[in-house]
C-alpha cells in the first residue's frame, strides 16, 4: 500500500501525508465575483521559512 503524498508548494518536493505537514486554503474573497480557495500543502519546515514575519490580521 502507497503511503499517500502531495507535492509541497515551496519547494515542489513530496510531502508524506502521515508525516507532520501544514495545509493552507488560501481564499481569494472578491466584492464581485465568486470566491477562489487554493489549497497548498507544505512541509513544516517550508511552511515556517514562508510565512516567518508575517502578522496576524488582528
Ligand atoms: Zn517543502
Amino acid at each position: 500500500m502507497n503511503t499517500e503524498s502531495a507535492t509541497c508548494g515551496v519547494c515542489g518536493r513530496s510531502v508524506p501525508l502521515d508525516q507532520d505537514h501544514v495545509t493552507v486554503d488560501a481564499e481569494t474573497v472578491r466584492v464581485r465575483d465568486r470566491d477562489e480557495v487554493d489549497d497548498y500543502v507544505l512541509h513544516t519546515r517550508c511552511a515556517d521559512s514562508v510565512f516567518e514575519g508575517w502578522r496576524c490580521p488582528a
